[in-house]
């Protein structure tokens, strides 16, 4: 059996194999934690993008979209708190000259405590089999209540260091818990200091006075500003939301883990604006909506929990992380974030401007309070090609590596097959793609064996294969293998295309969310 660390390697080195994600300006070596999508990841990239988008513009009437740019007037950033406050806290290792996030450091010591009472709890299964009663054994049993004693103990005084910034504290909380630099294995430390995430331009020439502005580290700025804009030339009644899709970059300390911690990425938000004293209610439901929207996927339910935020940014008043499953363990892919008044509130501040919604029913102005739904692109997809990459044992010792992908976020939606490339077959072959191209995205094979092509075809993800024969001309019938069970039925080429929409379409997820 590989291990989880093996495994993430394989996903990584087949994700540029076959073209899904390449290291960025690979030829002179790349750029940390940039990279680039390539053919069949730009179209995987995408559809993930679609279901999103569709999911709060075509099943709410009342949220919208806009796609505002990545430059921002620099005072945005001074109102949002981010050139103050959007720091972490930064800490070197002297010896092996390595830099990383202090409170990373300190959250991998929490999770190692978990694993040590996980492992008892495991072994205690293992030996009571069927009548376990997890619960019970994590109440009583001394080892895992000496574990959890110290995991309390660690929690209190990170989120106290956190919540007040404490930089000596965080410090001292490394040196106690004696925790080594993964590198160089010593506990020789520099101090603790903060380090801002925004990434800087100029704009303009220096001779007429540039100006320096912030590439965005977040899209949701750009809706809040417009804020106005829509609620007025939408004649949008609150609540209402703003959906936005686009590029964010933040400066991180540690890029690791491949598209999941990246410098340049992709968001998609949405910002619901609600009447103040309501935004619990509208959070509970955020909260449940998007992990309906997570789950229709079906990449399986047990891979998603919520973890409720310790520490709350001093603006909002409730955040929760969804997180997924990763072969790293559970890592957050998208955060809920009820957030107040503050955002509109201090961009009116700093501009001047009121800013401010006057509801007809309640016949009053207020500044409408946000629940924000935040999720990355890049940590979906991680998310999905994590969970549908699979290497296969089959009979006869041959082993396969299929992508499980959900139909309707594959790249590829079928691949017609002449079984030979002659005998009029390639001609019928492509009478089918072009009767299907426009609906699907369709491949074109005829080289090398049969089997080949549809290992081919599993190594991307592609739910159909057509292979089209010699009966094919006479019976106008097709074998089509089916991704997932390898099995292959005959059918006529004029029911191809509801087969093909029945798996791919939407529609279905749509209605799981909906009806819950
Ligand atoms: P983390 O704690 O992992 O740094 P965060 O809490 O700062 O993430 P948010 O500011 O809530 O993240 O951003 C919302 C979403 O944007 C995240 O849930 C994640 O999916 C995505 N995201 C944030 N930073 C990155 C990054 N560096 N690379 C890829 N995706 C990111």
């Amino acid at each position: 059996m590989a291990t989880q660390e093996e495994t993430f390697k394989k996903i990584v080195a087949h994700c540029k194999e076959y073209g899904f994600v390449f290291p960025s300006s690979e030829i002179y070596d790349g750029l940390g934690a940039v990279y680039d999508y390539g053919q069949n990841g730009v179209e995987l990239k995408n559809n993930i993008k679609r279901y999103w988008w569709d999911a709060m513009t075509l099943l709410h009437e009342n949220i919208v979209g806009i796609d505002a740019a990545i430059f921002m007037h620099p005072t945005t950033w001074k109102a949002s708190g981010h050139v103050d406050a959007f720091n972490d806290p930064l800490i070197d290792n002297r010896d092996s000259k390595k830099r990383y996030r202090a409170d990373v450091l300190i959250e991998e010591q929490l999770a190692k405590i978990e694993d040590k009472m996980q492992k008892e709890v495991d072994k205690a299964r293992k030996r009571f089999g069927e009548s376990f009663d997890e619960a019970m054994f994590r109440q009583t049993n001394p080892r895992v209540l000496e574990h959890q004693a110290k995991w309390d103990a660690l929690h209190e005084r990170y989120s106290k260091a956190m919540n007040a910034m404490d930089l000596d504290e965080l410090k001292q909380i490394i040196l106690d818990e004696e925790i080594v630099c993964p590198i160089s294995g010593t506990r020789n430390w520099t101090d603790v200091r903060q380090f801002n995430l925004m990434f800087s331009t100029e704009m303009g020439s220096t001779a007429d006075g540039a100006m320096k502005i912030y590439l965005r580290p977040e899209t949701a700025q750009g809706i809040f500003v417009n804020f106005l804009n829509v609620q007025k030339t939408g004649r949008m009644k609150v609540p209402f939301g703003i959906a936005q899709i686009g590029k964010a970059f933040r400066n991180e300390i540690v890029a690791r883990q491949f598209v999941f911690r990246m410098r340049e990425f992709e968001q998609m938000e949405m910002q619901f604006f609600v009447r103040p004293g309501e935004e619990l209610k509208w959070f509970e439901h955020w909260k449940q909506f998007r992990l309906r929207w997570h789950k229709a996927l079906g990449l399986g339910d047990e891979k998603y929990r919520f973890h409720d935020h310790e520490k709350l940014a001093h603006y909002a008043n409730a955040a929760t992380d969804i997180e997924f499953l990763m072969p790293f363990g559970f890592k957050e892919v998208e955060g809920i974030h009820s957030r107040t008044n503050f955002d509109l509130s201090q961009h009116a501040k700093y501009s001047g401007k009121k800013i401010e919604y006057f509801d007809p029913e309640l016949n009053e102005s207020y500044t409408p309070f946000v629940i924000e739904t935040s999720i990355g692109v890049d940590r979906m997809f991680l998310s999905v090609m994590c969970s549908s990459y699979k290497e296969e044992q089959l009979e006869g010792g041959d082993t396969r590596v299929v992508l499980n992908l959900p139909p309707v976020l594959a790249p590829v939606k079928c691949c017609v097959m002449p079984l030979v490339k002659k005998d009029g077959l390639p001609e019928k072959a492509r009478e089918i793609m072009d009767m299907l191209k426009f609906d699907f995205h369709t491949q074109y094979d005829e080289k090398d064996s049969i089997g080949k092509r549809y290992r081919r075809q599993d190594a991307i993800g592609t739910p159909f294969c057509i292979t089209v024969d010699h009966d094919t001309l006479n019976d106008n019938c097709v074998t089509v293998r089916y991704r997932d069970t390898m099995t292959q039925d005959r059918v006529a080429i004029s029911e191809l295309h509801s087969l093909i929409q029945k798996a791919v379409d939407p529609k279905v997820l749509y209605k799981k969310i909906v009806e819950g």
